[in-house]
């Protein structure tokens, strides 16, 4: 070995001691006996804004989760009953659904006495933590069977695990508390004066999506079944799927769809229909003329209901080739 080389194998090993020995490493071990106590910090107050006579929301500005909004990216809405509160979607960490509870009980004097989580997605879940905290275990959590059976198993801890990397830690502290009441197709939650009727299509955004219709105020939670300015996480979706839902909840007679990310309002599915078939018919022509994928991708992107979505959609240049990809699979696996 010369000198050079001795050199720099010491640094490497000085660098790599000073790492183990760190502060932060010894922190890190301590925090394996305390996890407990180790948090992430507090999420700032956002505003309750009432949408309908019994739906309230805490809207969320973001799409995506970054350190800075610490996982605030998804919509977490409040159906106001004469028996107390029904939560759906319940936000990405116990953080945030502290600073919910935070907002309800300036707002209400009464219980949060139901959680409904949508689907699996963890930005739609992992807030349930901070709810059994201040309500107590045996506060029900409803979804979709196969829902509880995806937190419950590998998608739990997954989210839990993603969401912290992506806030730079920020939802640490966050325990996974699965939903464990079923609900399928069909099913009805009375709580006084309100009716929730919940809806599922088969695969849509993911296998398990459930849309709850506040039947009395014709206003639908749509979890992620449609978004407004923003393009959906398709992996595990479905476009067919998708535009097949849209037809039944359209005859539902709701008037309002709340959806999991973006601004509530009458023309959500209208907007995400128009992006879905921009995406999803060029690939099936393409897959009729044998025409390659990256062709398809150009006439997507060339397609009038994308293009003029595609600048105001959030996270459209990152995921857009992704999701053609999985629009010209599923064509191809439908059989054109
Ligand atoms: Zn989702």
């Amino acid at each position: 070995m010369n000198r050079r080389q001795f050199l720099h194998s010491a640094a490497t090993f000085g660098a790599l001691t000073a790492a183990e020995f760190a502060p932060w490493q010894s922190i890190s071990a301590a925090t394996m006996e305390i996890s407990d106590f180790v948090r992430g910090p507090t999420v700032k107050d956002h505003p309750l804004r009432q949408i309908s006579s019994h739906v309230w929301m805490i809207f969320s500005p973001d799409g995506f989760p970054t350190p800075e909004n610490q996982g605030m990216m998804c919509n977490i809405t409040f159906v106001d009953t004469a028996k107390g509160l029904v939560v759906v979607d319940s936000g990405a960490s116990v953080q945030i659904g502290e600073m919910a509870i935070r907002q309800l009980k300036k707002a209400f004097k009464k219980p949060v006495i139901a959680i409904i989580n949508t689907h699996y997605h963890g930005d739609h879940w992992l807030g349930n933590h901070a709810y059994v905290d201040a309500y107590g275990d045996k506060l029900p959590r409803y979804s979709h069977p196969g829902t509880i059976k995806a937190i419950q198993g590998i998608q739990g801890n997954m989210w839990r695990t993603l969401m912290e990397q992506w806030t730079n830690q920020a939802t640490m502290g966050t325990r996974v508390v699965p939903p464990d009441q079923p609900l399928e197709n069909g099913a009805e939650l009375k709580f006084g004066d309100v009716t929730l009727r919940m809806h599922h299509f088969g695969t849509v955004h993911t296998p398990f999506d459930l849309c709850v219709e506040v039947v009395e105020d014709k206003v639908m939670l749509i979890g992620d079944v449609a978004m407004d300015r923003r393009i959906a996480n398709m992996d595990d979706g479905s476009y067919l799927g998708t535009l097949k839902a849209y037809d039944a909840l359209e005859k539902t007679g709701c008037t309002i769809w709340l959806p999991g990310h973006g601004e509530p309002g009458a023309d959500v599915l209208k907007w995400n229909r128009e992006l879905f078939e921009g995406i999803y018919r060029p690939c099936e022509q393409a897959i009729k003329n044998g025409t390659a994928l990256e062709e398809a991708k150009a006439q997507v992107l060339k397609d009038p209901r994308v293009a003029s979505r595609a600048r105001d959609t959030k996270g459209f240049d990152t995921n857009i080739g992704k999701y053609v990809s999985l629009a010209y699979l599923e064509a191809e696996a439908a059989g054109f």
